[in-house]
Protein backbone atom coordinates (compact mmCIF):
# COMPACT_ATOMS: atom_id res chain seq x y z
CA UNK A 1 0.00 0.00 0.00
CA UNK A 2 1.03 3.49 -0.91
CA UNK A 3 1.97 6.19 1.56
CA UNK A 4 1.37 9.51 1.74
CA UNK A 5 4.50 12.06 1.36
CA UNK A 6 2.35 14.39 3.81
CA UNK A 7 -0.56 14.14 5.40
CA UNK A 8 -3.40 14.88 2.99
CA UNK A 9 -5.83 17.55 3.98
CA UNK A 10 -8.63 17.42 6.53
CA UNK A 11 -11.86 16.69 5.25
CA UNK A 12 -14.02 20.06 5.76
CA UNK A 13 -17.09 19.47 7.07
CA UNK A 14 -20.29 21.85 8.19
CA UNK A 15 -21.79 21.43 10.89
CA UNK A 16 -25.94 20.11 10.68
CA UNK A 17 -28.91 21.38 12.85
CA UNK A 18 -29.99 18.88 15.40
CA UNK A 19 -27.91 16.10 15.30
CA UNK A 20 -24.00 15.35 15.84
CA UNK A 21 -22.93 13.93 12.53
CA UNK A 22 -21.67 17.08 10.15
CA UNK A 23 -21.92 17.33 6.67
CA UNK A 24 -18.60 15.96 4.74
CA UNK A 25 -18.18 18.83 1.53
CA UNK A 26 -16.54 17.54 -1.49
CA UNK A 27 -16.77 20.35 -3.88
CA UNK A 28 -18.58 23.55 -3.95
CA UNK A 29 -20.44 24.42 -7.05
CA UNK A 30 -22.25 27.96 -7.74
CA UNK A 31 -24.75 29.71 -9.89
CA UNK A 32 -24.22 32.95 -11.72
CA UNK A 33 -26.70 35.23 -12.71
CA UNK A 34 -29.69 33.47 -11.08
CA UNK A 35 -31.50 37.21 -10.46
CA UNK A 36 -32.92 38.82 -13.01
CA UNK A 37 -32.14 42.26 -11.23
CA UNK A 38 -28.82 41.21 -10.12
CA UNK A 39 -27.97 40.32 -13.82
CA UNK A 40 -29.01 44.03 -15.12
CA UNK A 41 -26.83 45.31 -11.68
CA UNK A 42 -23.97 43.59 -13.28
CA UNK A 43 -24.85 44.95 -16.51
CA UNK A 44 -26.02 41.08 -18.20
CA UNK A 45 -27.97 40.77 -20.82
CA UNK A 46 -31.53 39.94 -19.85
CA UNK A 47 -31.30 36.86 -22.42
CA UNK A 48 -28.48 35.45 -20.67
CA UNK A 49 -28.86 32.41 -18.92
CA UNK A 50 -27.28 31.45 -15.65
CA UNK A 51 -24.55 29.38 -15.77
CA UNK A 52 -21.83 26.99 -13.23
CA UNK A 53 -18.64 28.08 -11.57
CA UNK A 54 -16.97 26.68 -8.37
CA UNK A 55 -14.75 27.28 -5.37
CA UNK A 56 -12.60 24.65 -3.80
CA UNK A 57 -14.05 23.11 -0.93
CA UNK A 58 -11.54 24.20 1.96
CA UNK A 59 -12.84 27.87 0.93
CA UNK A 60 -16.23 27.40 3.16
CA UNK A 61 -16.11 29.37 6.93
CA UNK A 62 -17.71 27.32 9.12
CA UNK A 63 -20.54 29.04 11.44
CA UNK A 64 -18.88 31.47 14.32
CA UNK A 65 -16.04 31.80 12.02
CA UNK A 66 -14.55 35.42 11.09
CA UNK A 67 -13.90 36.15 7.83
CA UNK A 68 -10.36 37.29 7.05
CA UNK A 69 -10.05 40.30 4.04
CA UNK A 70 -8.62 38.72 1.01
CA UNK A 71 -4.98 40.11 -0.54
CA UNK A 72 -4.67 41.20 -4.37
CA UNK A 73 -8.62 43.10 -3.84
CA UNK A 74 -9.60 46.73 -3.49
CA UNK A 75 -13.07 45.62 -3.61
CA UNK A 76 -14.44 42.77 -1.45
CA UNK A 77 -18.18 41.76 -2.46
CA UNK A 78 -20.67 39.93 -0.52
CA UNK A 79 -23.38 37.87 -2.06
CA UNK A 80 -26.21 36.07 0.23
CA UNK A 81 -27.04 32.87 -1.20
CA UNK A 82 -29.19 29.79 -0.34
CA UNK A 83 -27.19 26.47 -0.71
CA UNK A 84 -28.18 23.51 -1.54
CA UNK A 85 -26.72 20.19 0.46
CA UNK A 86 -26.80 16.89 -1.89
CA UNK A 87 -27.06 13.63 0.08
CA UNK A 88 -27.29 11.49 -2.99
CA UNK A 89 -25.61 12.04 -6.61
CA UNK A 90 -25.86 10.78 -10.17
CA UNK A 91 -26.51 12.44 -13.54
CA UNK A 92 -28.75 13.27 -15.96
CA UNK A 93 -31.11 13.55 -13.33
CA UNK A 94 -34.50 14.43 -14.36
CA UNK A 95 -36.09 17.75 -12.94
CA UNK A 96 -39.06 16.10 -11.18
CA UNK A 97 -36.16 13.66 -9.47
CA UNK A 98 -33.84 16.74 -8.41
CA UNK A 99 -34.66 17.58 -5.24
CA UNK A 100 -34.79 13.66 -3.97
CA UNK A 101 -30.90 13.97 -4.05
CA UNK A 102 -31.34 17.43 -1.49
CA UNK A 103 -30.15 16.52 2.33
CA UNK A 104 -30.62 20.29 3.21
CA UNK A 105 -30.10 23.68 2.80
CA UNK A 106 -27.78 26.37 4.35
CA UNK A 107 -27.57 30.43 4.19
CA UNK A 108 -24.11 31.31 2.21
CA UNK A 109 -22.61 34.25 0.71
CA UNK A 110 -20.14 33.89 -2.10
CA UNK A 111 -17.58 36.23 -1.37
CA UNK A 112 -16.14 37.88 -4.42
CA UNK A 113 -13.31 39.95 -5.65
CA UNK A 114 -14.59 42.45 -7.77
CA UNK A 115 -12.16 43.94 -9.37
CA UNK A 116 -10.40 40.56 -10.06
CA UNK A 117 -14.05 39.75 -11.39
CA UNK A 118 -14.27 42.49 -13.61
CA UNK A 119 -10.95 42.27 -15.26
CA UNK A 120 -11.37 38.62 -15.74
CA UNK A 121 -14.49 39.51 -17.52
CA UNK A 122 -12.80 42.30 -19.77
CA UNK A 123 -9.73 40.05 -20.55
CA UNK A 124 -12.21 36.31 -21.20
CA UNK A 125 -10.13 35.10 -18.18
CA UNK A 126 -11.35 32.24 -15.81
CA UNK A 127 -13.02 33.84 -12.60
CA UNK A 128 -10.87 31.42 -10.26
CA UNK A 129 -9.07 34.40 -8.37
CA UNK A 130 -12.35 36.03 -7.83
CA UNK A 131 -14.71 33.25 -6.71
CA UNK A 132 -12.47 30.92 -5.49
CA UNK A 133 -10.07 32.36 -2.82
CA UNK A 134 -9.48 31.03 0.75
CA UNK A 135 -12.41 31.86 3.21
CA UNK A 136 -14.68 32.55 0.03
CA UNK A 137 -17.24 30.78 0.96
CA UNK A 138 -18.57 31.37 4.69
CA UNK A 139 -21.95 28.71 5.73
CA UNK A 140 -24.78 28.41 8.38
CA UNK A 141 -25.21 25.31 9.45
CA UNK A 142 -27.04 23.42 7.26
CA UNK A 143 -31.44 22.46 7.84
CA UNK A 144 -32.67 19.04 6.64
CA UNK A 145 -35.34 19.87 4.72
CA UNK A 146 -37.36 17.25 2.50
CA UNK A 147 -39.97 18.01 0.28
CA UNK A 148 -40.70 21.27 -2.01
CA UNK A 149 -37.69 23.62 -1.27
CA UNK A 150 -37.30 27.41 0.04
CA UNK A 151 -38.74 30.07 -1.49
CA UNK A 152 -39.09 32.71 1.26
CA UNK A 153 -37.02 36.03 2.14
CA UNK A 154 -33.05 36.27 1.26
CA UNK A 155 -31.76 39.09 3.19
CA UNK A 156 -28.18 40.36 4.39
CA UNK A 157 -26.88 43.37 6.09
CA UNK A 158 -23.98 44.94 6.96
CA UNK A 159 -23.06 46.75 10.27
CA UNK A 160 -27.04 46.40 10.56
CA UNK A 161 -28.06 48.03 7.37
CA UNK A 162 -29.87 46.25 5.06
CA UNK A 163 -27.99 45.94 1.31
CA UNK A 164 -29.68 42.84 0.31
CA UNK A 165 -33.65 41.83 0.11
CA UNK A 166 -35.71 40.06 -2.21
CA UNK A 167 -37.06 36.63 -2.33
CA UNK A 168 -35.84 32.79 -3.11
CA UNK A 169 -38.98 32.16 -5.63
CA UNK A 170 -37.52 35.06 -7.78
CA UNK A 171 -34.50 32.54 -9.20
CA UNK A 172 -34.27 32.27 -12.51
CA UNK A 173 -32.91 28.38 -12.26
CA UNK A 174 -35.23 27.22 -9.58
CA UNK A 175 -33.66 24.59 -6.96
CA UNK A 176 -34.84 21.09 -8.78
CA UNK A 177 -33.93 23.17 -12.30
CA UNK A 178 -29.97 23.56 -11.08
CA UNK A 179 -29.62 20.28 -10.12
CA UNK A 180 -30.91 18.96 -12.86
CA UNK A 181 -28.67 21.33 -14.67
CA UNK A 182 -25.88 20.64 -12.72
CA UNK A 183 -25.87 16.98 -13.25
CA UNK A 184 -25.70 17.03 -16.81
CA UNK A 185 -22.41 18.95 -16.89
CA UNK A 186 -21.11 16.94 -13.80
CA UNK A 187 -21.68 13.79 -11.75
CA UNK A 188 -23.24 14.78 -8.61
CA UNK A 189 -22.14 12.86 -5.29
CA UNK A 190 -23.34 13.52 -1.66
CA UNK A 191 -21.37 16.05 0.07
CA UNK A 192 -21.89 18.71 -2.76
CA UNK A 193 -22.93 21.98 -1.88
CA UNK A 194 -24.19 24.22 -4.28
CA UNK A 195 -24.67 28.20 -3.94
CA UNK A 196 -27.14 28.90 -6.02
CA UNK A 197 -26.83 32.99 -6.98
CA UNK A 198 -27.62 36.27 -5.45
CA UNK A 199 -29.97 38.96 -5.76
CA UNK A 200 -29.91 42.16 -6.64
CA UNK A 201 -27.94 44.38 -4.21
CA UNK A 202 -24.34 43.51 -3.91
CA UNK A 203 -21.61 45.43 -2.54
CA UNK A 204 -18.29 46.06 -1.17
CA UNK A 205 -17.32 45.27 2.57
CA UNK A 206 -13.81 46.45 4.44
CA UNK A 207 -12.32 45.15 7.56
CA UNK A 208 -14.21 45.12 10.82
CA UNK A 209 -17.53 45.17 8.98
CA UNK A 210 -20.06 42.97 10.60
CA UNK A 211 -22.12 40.71 7.84
CA UNK A 212 -25.63 39.02 9.29
CA UNK A 213 -27.79 36.83 6.25
CA UNK A 214 -30.94 35.30 6.78
CA UNK A 215 -32.95 32.96 4.24
CA UNK A 216 -36.62 32.78 5.91
CA UNK A 217 -36.88 28.37 6.82
CA UNK A 218 -33.54 28.25 6.45
CA UNK A 219 -31.34 30.03 9.16
CA UNK A 220 -29.24 32.63 9.63
CA UNK A 221 -25.36 33.19 9.38
CA UNK A 222 -22.99 36.06 10.73
CA UNK A 223 -19.69 36.81 10.27
CA UNK A 224 -17.27 39.45 10.91
CA UNK A 225 -14.90 40.78 8.21
CA UNK A 226 -10.97 40.79 9.67
MN1 LIG B 1 -22.80 34.41 -6.46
Amino acid sequence: MSQYLFDPPAVVTVPVEGQTEVFPVRRILCVGRNYAAHRREMGGDDRDPPFFFAKPADAIVGPGGDVAYPPKTANLHHEIELVVALKAGGRDIPVDKALDLVFGYAVGVDMTRRDLQNAAKDKGQPWDAAKGFDASAPISAIRPLAGPAPQGRITLSVNGETKQDATVADMIWAVDEIVAEASKLWTLVPGDLIYTGTPEGVGPLVRGDMVAGEVEGVGTLAFKVI
